[in-house]
């Protein structure tokens, strides 16, 4: 990482800021998921491996839950569903849960744990964090959100192997608060259906502007953080959690619901180009985001300005 760097940024927490200048379609870094899974909505419609979507899957023959594209993306993907395989087969065993298996959050959480046990929090000089050291926002979340934090949790101990190693349920909830507030989704083949959630270290510590300076794009299963203009050596490298293209009040509104902070941005402050983007919204049929879930691409005219 030579082009940035972490910092104390006022107001934020920690943050990245650029070493030195960089340019519109500059790759600040590139990074693989430290863990990911697919949606339990589409678990049957895509390769549990390499995430890409395809009309014929085989399925472990294990678990029967867990689906390829062929023996090669099993093998691959082996590594990551070995301890899991066993213990959907178990999961999937006990009376309520009969044939089912965990959602999509438990899983991760428990691709995570395993992958924290056997290689710690840092896996590379590459990883500008531990996971112990990111933020889980525990102390913030409401009352209805807390109650599904802890059925998540119930459910996460019946599914952990009595004979993986065990934690503390307070190292538990930091987990399910970390992917809460930094799941980031994982896209197929095509980059633009989200298919799946993973949790990416180094973007996590990256802030949110609603004006920001970098996006982020996948591109063949890792994410690339690229500027989307010029920015300073010193200055802080930002993306957007939410649409910047809905008005100030609908953004704070769901920075504060999902990620519980109040934007303080210049664009917030200024209530900056809410009139045209007045302009560009529907009034009917809006979809407003009040489920919890994970950050999303930003929309596609970003991703097309990013790509140099
Ligand atoms: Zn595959
Ligand atoms: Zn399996
Ligand atoms: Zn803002």
């Amino acid at each position: 990482m030579d082009n940035i760097e972490v910092f104390d940024s006022p107001g934020k927490g920690r943050g990245l800021r650029a070493t030195k200048e960089l340019l519109s379609g500059d790759v600040l870094f590139s990074e693989p998921p430290f863990a990911a899974v697919v949606f339990d909505s589409l678990a049957d419609k895509i390769c549990h491996s390499c995430f890409r979507r395809q009309d014929k899957l085989q399925r472990c023959g294990q678990c029967k839950f867990a689906q390829y594209c062929d023996k090669t993306c099993q093998s691959a993907g082996w590594k990551e569903h070995k301890l899991e395989c066993g213990a959907i087969k178990a999961f999937g065993a006990i009376g309520d849960n009969f044939g089912k298996a965990p959602n999509e959050n438990i899983r991760l959480a428990a691709r995570i744990m395993w992958r924290l046990d056997k290689e710690g929090g840092v896996m590379s000089d590459m990883q500008m964090t531990s996971l112990d050291d990111l933020e889980n926002h525990i102390s913030d979340m409401p009352e209805d959100d807390l109650k599904e934090l802890k059925v998540d949790i119930h459910n996460f101990l019946d599914y952990w192997p009595r004979n993986s190693k065990q934690h503390r349920v307070d190292d538990i909830s930091h987990i399910f608060g970390v992917i809460n507030c930094n799941g980031f989704t994982v896209s197929d083949q095509r980059g633009l259906n989200a298919v799946g959630v993973g949790l990416f270290p180094n973007l996590c510590l990256v802030n949110h502007d609603c004006w920001p300076n970098c996006t982020v794009i996948l591109n063949h299963g890792k994410i690339e953080l690229r500027a989307l203009g010029k920015i300073e050596p010193g200055e802080e490298v930002t993306v957007s959690y939410v649409d910047f293209l809905n008005v100030t009040e609908d953004r704070q509104r769901q920075l504060k619901m999902h990620y519980f902070f109040d934007c303080t941005c210049e664009h917030c402050k200024g209530h900056i180009k809410d009139d045209l983007k007045m302009g560009g919204k529907e009034v009917d049929g809006v979809k407003t985001q009040d489920k919890s879930q994970p950050r999303q691409l930003p929309s596609t005219t970003t991703l097309i300005k990013a790509i140099p």
